[in-house]
């Protein structure tokens, strides 16, 4: 999004923001005829190419005599985005961290879920909105877009772009005010999402505090949380800590270092992910200046 978002007129931070809707649309329907094609294809293959696909229940709905297009039109064609904080930046100078930017992140976001509702109707087929995680793209869309437009503050400083609809990861805010923002946004979302916060090693002891966060995300329409604890492990001693450059044991800097990246637990993301994810996860603030919204 925020490479489209440049292609529009006007200056960085004050965009045409109808002729941005326009192109967004634009967009979708071309991701949309990509699906369409690609969903074509993979019926058009025989059953034999994935037998066990289609025996013994495996995928619902798999009647013999009509084909294998009789199990995957029940599979999602996704549409996915990324960014949406640094687009906002380019089309209006401040993200979705603030209400203007909210505002506007609501409209672009009720076009994407307007859009699958009709295709979905007039296809017959699950289309909706992904808040993709985009490993690599994360990385390589970065990497194109600085090579067009060079470094933009707030834009392309870093070696990645922002995952879907959240707050960007180096923003300081307690895990409450994260809730209340990607809140309002994971509703438009029909083909998944996910919410994290980001804590310190310490909270771990601290349940209350744990249950407390859960509890409020659960309240506040977030379908799948997660709350993120560094987990290092010494590759010599066995020391196991949130561990800074060296271990403060045997002062080993044979670190393993176990981190949530995205979805799934990496067992060491420092040779599991391309440098714009590596950079994400060192700049990840921990959500945990909680006390004040903890006590009392
Ligand atoms: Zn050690």
């Amino acid at each position: 999004m925020p490479t489209l978002a440049m292609e529009v007129s006007g200056e960085v931070g004050n965009k045409n923001i109808d002729e941005f809707m326009e192109l967004l649309d634009q967009k979708i329907h071309e991701a949309k005829d990509t699906l369409i094609e690609r969903f074509e294809w993979i019926c058009s293959q025989p059953p034999e190419s994935a037998k066990f696909m289609y025996e013994n229940g495996t995928m619902e709905g798999y009647i013999p005599e009509e084909g294998i297009r009789s199990a995957l039109k029940h599979g999602t064609l996704a549409l996915g985005q990324l960014g949406l904080a640094e687009a906002l930046q380019v089309l209006i100078g401040c993200d979705h961290t603030t209400n203007k930017g909210m505002e506007l992140a609501k409209k672009i976001e009720q076009l994407f879920k307007d859009r699958c509702a009709e295709f979905k109707q007039e296809y017959k087929l699950n289309f909706g909105v992904y808040y993709s995680p985009a490993e690599n793209l994360c990385y390589t869309a970065m990497k194109k877009f600085q090579s067009k437009y060079g470094k933009i503050p707030n834009i392309s400083e870093n070696e990645y772009f922002t995952n879907s609809i959240h707050v960007p990861v180096w923003h300081k805010m307690n895990p409450f005010d994260k809730i209340d923002i990607e809140s309002q946004l994971t509703g438009y979302s029909s083909a998944g999402c996910i919410t994290y916060v980001e804590l310190s090693d310490s909270a771990k002891n601290n349940i209350d505090a744990l249950e407390e966060i859960v509890t409020y995300a659960m309240d506040n329409d977030i379908p799948y949380f997660a709350i993120n604890l560094p987990n290092d492990q010494c590759m010599d001693c066995g020391y196991i800590d949130e561990i800074g450059e060296s271990c403060p044991i045997c002062g080993s800097k044979n670190i393993k270092r176990l981190r949530r990246i995205t979805g799934y637990l990496t067992s060491d993301y420092k040779t599991a992910f391309n440098l714009g994810k590596q950079q994400e996860v060192e700049m990840r603030t921990h959500h945990t200046d909680i006390s004040s919204s903890l006590e009392g």
